[in-house]
């Protein structure tokens, strides 16, 4: 993390704050940065998304709140799509939603050309159906405006994973002005907030039915004055800790993630990548003799990274991780014989002791 963001959590944490309060302050400034009606820090996307789907049940019902995650006497179903299911599905079952796959996985066997098609979700829609689930990215962003307007058509929350989206910056604003209701991002990826934060970004009563969800509630419902996001005239009565109780952000998390949006929203994503190459062009020229290649941000369409090449690439994944300082690479291209360096939350001081780890690992 930047020093700037250690530096405001340090400062949150001498401060005593009201949490409903501060999410206020946060959702105002995640609204701006994102052109959603409202926003909320969570302890991270994978939460963001267990807040959205159950925000997607519950609505402003507090009686559906109280139950959750036992949610089989009412509506609970969130379609998805089976191109979709990534192993992130789960935080959004956690809620007690029962997942529903549409489509098919052409795309991603490689067996076929077809991407989703309207007509597939809209057979799926049914009055048990609270949500869509979607999860953006490269590939599967040509299926976003179709599921958008039939979402839309049929008053059915869209509810996007953008965890790792960013940047570009323009993602940021982008999902929201593309039709989505309600989208998580990661705060401890390219974003460069603390690593247990996240932004759920979106509807009004969506978020506010969220937070209603994260907030501590042992509280006196004579006195209990309610975030300004959450309207009381539409709740029947206070609720009681909800399903998103157990990760609650805190004020360091939150006054942290401002932060790094901040800094986000103001950095040069140009300048930004331009320096994580440099950083990488000379971590590469360390490791002169091996065969690695810089993966520019134009390609990548997200941060650079460099990849090595070696023979077994697992088994020096695991020696690497074994070392001294223990080195984790990307094992994501492991398959085809590829170690990823993703610098994105790497320091410049880490650069030297890694270059060198990496160096003495493989030779
Ligand atoms: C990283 C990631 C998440 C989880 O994000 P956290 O902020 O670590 O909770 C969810 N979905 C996708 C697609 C991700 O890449």
């Amino acid at each position: 993390m930047a020093p700037e963001v250690v530096a405001a959590m340090a400062a949150a944490s001498r401060a005593s704050v009201d949490i409903g309060e501060l999410q206020d302050a946060a959702s105002r400034r995640i609204a701006e940065a994102t052109g959603a009606e409202a926003g909320l820090v969570t302890t991270g996307a994978a939460a963001a998304l267990t807040l959205a789907a159950a925000a997607s049940i519950a609505r402003w019902d507090v009686a559906k709140m109280a139950a959750l995650p036992h949610a089989d006497t009412f509506p609970r179903d969130i379609l998805i799509p089976r191109t979709h299911r990534t192993g992130y599905a789960h935080a959004l079952a956690a809620s007690g939603a029962r997942l529903i796959d549409v489509g098919h996985n052409d795309r991603g066997t490689g067996a076929g050309v077809r991407g989703l098609e309207a007509w597939e979700i809209e057979t799926a829609l049914s009055p048990s159906v609270v949500a869509v689930a979607f999860s953006v990215n490269a590939t599967s962003i040509v299926d976003f405006a179709t599921t958008a307007a039939v979402c839309r058509a049929n008053g059915v929350p869209l509810i996007v994973d953008a965890a790792a989206q960013l940047p570009p910056k323009e993602n940021l604003k982008r999902f929201i002005a593309m039709g989505a209701d309600l989208v998580a991002f990661s705060g401890g990826k390219a974003l460069g907030g603390p690593q247990a934060s996240g932004i759920l970004a979106g509807r009004r009563d969506l978020v506010a039915s969220a937070l209603l969800q994260q907030l501590d509630m042992d509280v006196a419902p004579e006195t209990w004055t309610p975030p300004r996001m959450i309207d009381r005239a539409n709740l029947r009565g206070v609720p009681h800790h909800g399903i998103g109780r157990g990760f609650k952000a805190g004020k360091e998390e939150i006054v942290g993630l401002l932060t790094a949006l901040d800094r986000f929203v103001i950095a040069d994503d140009g300048k930004t990548n331009a320096a994580l190459e440099a950083r990488l062009k000379s971590i590469a020229s360390a490791l002169d003799g091996l065969d690695v290649k810089l993966v520019p941000a134009s390609v990548t369409g997200r941060t650079p990274v460099l990849e090595i090449a070696v023979a077994d690439a697992l088994a020096m994944s695991a020696r690497l991780q074994r070392g001294d300082p223990p080195v984790h690479l990307s094992e994501r291209h492991s398959a085809r014989g590829v170690l990823t360096l993703d610098p994105q939350v790497l320091l410049p001081e880490h650069d030297a002791p890694l270059a060198a780890a990496i160096r003495e690992a493989l030779q």
